[in-house]
């Protein structure tokens, strides 16, 4: 029998072209990190002179801040022989800078890092806060306040949480592809979330609307957002809450005091907790410098002690949601640094922090089905590992199939 040869019914492989040799792969490189030494003096070291050097933080000064190098960016020489040919700058994973030909004309060019995206579930557990149950996330800072933006209509991060509630998260990872496997880069959006309080449970829905609007709605469709803030600071504590009979710290008698204090570091910004219309900014006799904000609803919202108001808030000027205000001080009647916080519904003093206030536009009902279905898909998403409730874990997801990692 003949042996079995290249016949003609083997198709024939088109030649593919031959790929152009990368001139950096021939050469020899070295390597450091900016950051604990001046570059100059480390590629002075490395074997350049100081033209080369000259040259390459010339060419680089325009896309890096050199102020602002540090030990996690690196650099790369390549050499042929004892000639410098060639060099790079990596000042993340998604941003480096090379220079080729630096023996001739020099050209800097960035080179294009793809990144891909994943969707993943993350869980936690509050112990003290959400950066601590977060903490074996990367990027745990970013995350938490992403979550809590999510939730920043229901939940008050800094006082609601309680040990023990728990959370989930479908979250965008964003990665690239490195030597030495995936290199997590930055998180994209929250897809939907979870929060099992001991106060109450919430969830959130990212959806497109046929409009093209990307809002967040609960499993019923009901938007997130809500026409008030909870509270007009990022970051606070409840140092004396509304008390229609309480005895004034300062002026050492029973005054019912209309609003909450928060105690917070002078000129913390103070948000507007709803868009409206500026009605008062300026000296307020015990309130010290003081803005209030007239809103929807006949409602009006009171910021006293400020230590100065933002520019551009005056009488009569528009502010929105969210929009700085102020800044804590402790001007007029107060013993520190503290924002009083105020609320007038209908012209008659209320608790701000006892009042719901009626959620926004709910998805369409053009939209309702594809809505219900969008939501069941995110809760597989979200249950898929069938582990509800561990703490510490990810899941990793992949729609349509999953992975599971967890990490430490
Ligand atoms: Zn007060």
């Amino acid at each position: 029998m003949p042996e079995a040869s290249v016949g003609a019914d083997v198709p024939e492989v088109q030649a593919e072209p031959e790929p152009e040799p990368d001139p950096r792969a021939a050469l020899a490189w070295k390597k450091g990190r900016f950051g604990r030494e001046l570059i100059y003096n480390q590629l002075m070291r490395a074997g350049l002179s100081s033209t080369d050097i000259h040259r390459i933080i010339d060419l680089l000064t325009p896309v890096y801040d050199f102020r602002k190098s540090h030990p996690d960016h690196q650099w790369e020489l390549g050499f042929d022989g004892e000639t410098a040919k060639a060099f790079t700058l990596i000042a993340s994973p998604t941003e480096i800078f090379d220079i080729d030909q630096l023996d001739g004309e020099p050209v800097l060019a960035r080179r294009e890092i793809e990144q891909f995206v994943r969707n993943e579930v993350v869980r936690g557990q509050i112990d003290v806060s959400l950066f601590g149950a977060l903490a074996h996330q990367p990027q745990n800072a970013l995350l938490a306040s992403k979550l809590a933006r999510v939730f920043a209509w229901d939940i008050d991060f800094y006082k609601d949480p309680r040990k023990g509630d728990r959370f989930e998260m479908l979250v965008e990872m964003k990665y690239v592809k490195g030597d030495d496997g995936e290199i997590f880069t930055e998180y994209g959006e929250v897809l939907a979330a979870r929060y099992f309080g001991a106060f109450d449970t919430y969830d959130a829905f990212a959806y497109e609307t046929s409009d093209g609007e990307i809002s967040y709605y609960n499993a019923q469709g009901k938007s997130l957002v809500r026409e008030v803030l909870r509270s007009p600071l990022k970051f606070q504590n409840v140092t004396s809450r509304f008390n229609r009979n309480r005895f004034h710290p300062v002026l050492k008698r029973r005054r019912p005091h209309n609003g909450i204090d928060y105690g917070a570091p002078r000129n913390t910004p103070v948000m507007a907790v709803a868009s409206g219309r500026v009605v008062r900014a300026g000296r307020y006799g015990g309130a010290g410098i003081a803005v209030e904000l007239k809103h929807r609803n006949k409602i009006l919202t009171q910021y006293f002690h400020l230590n100065k108001i933002a520019s551009g808030v005056r009488v009569g000027s528009r502010v929105k949601q969210g929009q700085v205000i102020g800044y804590v001080g402790k001007t007029g009647l107060a013993t520190g640094y503290h924002l009083h916080y105020g609320m007038k519904i209908n012209g008659r003093y209320v608790d701000p922090l006892g009042q719901k206030f009626p959620p926004s536009t709910p998805v369409p009902k053009s939209d309702r089905d594809a809505f219900l279905a969008h939501v069941s898909t995110m809760l597989t998403a979200l249950d898929g590992d069938g582990r509800r409730g561990v703490s510490r874990s990810i899941a990793t997801l992949t729609a349509p199939e999953r992975q599971e990692h967890v990490a430490d």
